[in-house]
């Protein structure tokens, strides 16, 4: 292991950070954005090369995966030339591997750069197969686009992994179908649990709340389901489905705690860098970044010392809520902020 790696106070090793590069999205997907969206000015954002120095910055403080978040990262003006400078980190080993999380408007335009630029593969977010629910559902998508951004994606060599919300009365009738689309297109797929996030006192958010240990079971009606052992360090468990080979997982930030294996953190386009997804605790980094605009020395010791804040775990609680119908342990911010 690198002798500088950060370690946190509970002996994680951080090797894995997801950066968002924008706040920006084509889509208004309704458990992640409101209808009308402000979006920061320009010149709070990190720009490409401040992004360059922040993400260089952690992999040689011995992160070994950045995944790149947003918002959308590929609606960010010139993202591209981002990508294309991190190569360098994949080609000395120093990386080993760059990937992305994507709505999947644009993969049409971007994936054969994207694996010219040494990505393998990415993640993108579907909830639904239905285009009138699909446009519903993200307020904007067109489900056409996304399909054939994905089959463009796979064209240039890229590997697919599907990532859906779970939500109760309105995918939860997809669950079958949405499965068997992705084992005959090759891809793995992810649920992912509804999060308390963004709009506070969002009445559907708990009404939609669907927990996986329920989906996991009707997936048992028709499924044989082998556990994997295999863990990412990250909120998600995985299983084989015995029938098709396909591997299914499981986000289940609310309903388990898988924080003692946690390697990751989470940066935000502005440059804050936030600990715990289920946390408020974050450091300023832009403001060392920008202090020393040809030295890194106070980036690196902002770094240090935020992992030294690192918490043991996160305050997600759906049973905490109260009788006026507001969650508990909700986070005001928006999951576009912090890139999921
Ligand atoms: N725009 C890209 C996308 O949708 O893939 C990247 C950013 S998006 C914030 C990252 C992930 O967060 C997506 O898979 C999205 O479904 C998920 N997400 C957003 N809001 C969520 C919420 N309230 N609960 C659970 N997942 C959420
Ligand atoms: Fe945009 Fe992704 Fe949020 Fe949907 S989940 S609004 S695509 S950032």
């Amino acid at each position: 292991m690198n002798t500088h790696a950060l370690i946190d106070p509970f002996q994680r090793p951080i090797t894995y950070l997801r950066l968002s590069v924008t706040d920006r999205c084509d889509f208004r997907c309704t458990y992640c954005m409101a209808e009308e969206m402000t979006f920061l000015p320009k010149k709070e954002l990190l720009s490409l090369e401040e992004l360059d120095r922040m993400a260089s910055a952690f992999i040689g403080l011995g992160v070994r995966k950045l995944r790149i978040t947003g918002g959308e990262p590929l609606v960010r003006r010139d993202i591209l030339t981002f990508f294309r400078a991190m190569r360098r980190h994949l080609d000395s080993g120093a990386l080993d591997e760059l990937t992305v999380t994507t709505n999947g408007s644009q993969l049409h335009r971007f994936a054969a750069d994207l694996v010219e630029a040494g990505v393998a593969r990415v993640n993108v977010s579907l909830d639904t197969l239905d285009p009138d629910k699909f446009r519903t559902l993200t307020r904007r998508g067109d489900l056409a686009k996304v399909l054939g951004g994905i089959e463009a994606a796979k064209a240039a060599g890229l590997r697919v992994k599907i990532n859906a919300v779970a939500l109760k009365g309105v995918n939860d009738d997809e669950l079958f179908s949405i499965a068997e689309w992705a084992a005959a297109g090759d891809m793995d797929l992810t649920w992912i649990e509804v999060m308390p996030m963004g709009e506070e006192g969002h009445p559907d958010r708990v009404d939609q709340y669907w927990p996986l240990d329920d989906l996991r079971s009707t997936l048992e009606e028709r499924y044989t389901l082998a556990p994997l052992s295999e863990r990412t360090g990250g909120p998600a468990r995985y299983v084989r489905v015995e029938e098709t080979g396909q591997k299914i997982g499981f986000i289940t930030p609310l309903s388990h705690n898988f924080c003692e294996s946690c390697n990751r953190v989470r940066m935000t386009c502005t440059g804050e860098l936030y600990m715990c997804l289920g946390q408020e605790d974050r450091a300023d980094l832009r403001r060392s970044l920008r202090a020393h605009p040809n030295d890194d020395t106070a980036l690196v010791a902002g770094i240090r010392e935020a992992i030294t804040h690192k918490p043991k775990g996160h305050d997600f609680d759906y049973a905490r809520q109260r009788p006026d119908g507001v969650p508990g342990g909700q986070m005001r911010r928006h999951m576009s902020h912090t890139g999921g």
